[in-house]
C-alpha cells in the first residue's frame, strides 16, 4: 500500500516535472526549477569570470562579439514573443563576455549569460560562424536542456526517489550544475543528449536566421570545427560535446526550410 502511494507521487511528480520545448513540443524531465536554474547559473557564473581573463569591452573583438550576440538576443525575443512564450525569458538578465582562452569553446547558462573563449574565433572566422556556435548555444539555454540535463543526473544519482529530489542540498547542485557547464573542472563537462543537440541545432538555425545570419552558412561552421581538430595536439573538448558529424550535418539540412522560412521574412 505504501509502495503504491510512493509510486503514484512519484508518477505525480514526474508528471508534474515535466515542461515543453518551445519550437519542438517535446517533453522534458525539469525536477528543477528556472529560478532555481537561475541562481545556480548566477553563482557559477561570477566564479568563472573571476577564475578567468574577460577581455575588455574596448577590444575591438568583444566589440564584435557583443554585436552578433546583441543581434541573436533579439531575435531570440522576437521569436519569444511570437509563439507566446515570452514569460519563459521574462527573469533572463543577457550578457556576453569574450574569455581569453586556447579553448575552442564557447556557451550561454540559463539566464541569458554568454560566454565565448577567443580560441574558437579564427573557426567561426566570420559573423555567420559566429552566430552559428551562439545561436547553437543560447538555443540550449532556450530549450532548458541544462535544467533537463541536471534533472537525469540527479535521476540517476538518486535513483529518482521523491523525497530525495527535493531534499538534494544546493551545493550538489551547484556541484552538478558547474559540471555541466565545466566551471571549475573542465575535464567533467557533461555532454548534452543527441535529442538535445539537434533540438538545438534547429532552434539555432532558426536564432540565426531571424537575426539575418544566412542558416545554409551553419554547415560550414561544423566543418570547419571538424577540420580544426585535426591541427590541435588533443581535440578541443567542445567537439568531444558537440560531434560534428554526418548525423549533425543531415539533421541541419533537414531543418534548413524551417530556417529559411524565418531568413526570407527579412
Ligand atoms: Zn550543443
Amino acid at each position: 500500500m505504501k509502495l503504491k502511494i510512493v509510486f503514484l507521487a512519484a508518477a505525480f511528480l514526474l508528471f508534474e516535472a515535466c515542461s515543453k520545448v518551445p519550437l519542438t513540443g517535446r517533453s522534458q524531465l525539469s525536477l528543477v526549477d528556472e529560478g532555481q536554474m537561475l541562481s545556480l547559473a548566477q553563482a557559477s557564473y561570477a566564479e568563472f569570470l573571476k577564475e578567468n581573463k574577460v577581455v575588455p569591452a574596448s577590444d575591438k573583438q568583444t566589440v564584435f562579439v557583443k554585436k552578433v550576440g546583441d543581434n541573436l538576443i533579439n531575435a531570440v525575443k522576437v521569436f519569444m514573443n511570437q509563439k507566446g512564450y515570452s514569460q519563459q525569458i521574462k527573469d533572463y538578465k543577457w550578457e556576453v563576455n569574450l574569455v581569453e582562452s586556447k579553448e575552442l569553446n564557447a556557451w550561454c547558462m540559463p539566464g541569458g549569460k554568454i560566454v565565448v573563449y577567443t580560441g574558437i574565433l579564427p573557426v567561426t572566422k566570420d559573423e555567420t560562424g559566429l552566430a552559428t556556435v551562439m545561436g547553437h548555444e543560447i538555443a540550449h539555454a532556450i530549450a532548458r536542456h541544462g535544467a533537463e540535463r541536471m534533472s537525469q543526473q540527479m535521476a540517476a544519482q538518486m535513483g529518482a526517489v521523491v523525497g530525495n529530489v527535493a531534499t538534494s542540498s544546493s551545493s550538489q547542485n551547484q556541484q552538478i550544475f558547474n559540471e555541466l557547464y565545466g566551471v571549475g573542472a573542465p575535464l567533467a563537462l557533461l555532454k548534452y543528449g543527441r535529442n538535445q543537440e539537434s533540438e538545438a541545432d534547429r532552434l539555432g538555425l532558426t536564432f540565426m536566421a531571424i537575426a539575418g545570419y544566412d542558416p545554409r552558412k551553419a554547415v560550414d561552421f561544423w566543418q570547419r570545427m571538424s577540420a580544426s581538430a585535426k591541427t590541435q595536439q588533443k581535440p578541443p573538448e567542445f567537439l568531444s560535446t558537440h560531434p560534428s558529424d554526418e548525423t549533425r550535418i543531415s539533421g541541419i539540412q533537414k531543418y534548413l526550410p524551417e530556417a529559411l522560412g524565418y531568413y526570407n521574412q527579412k
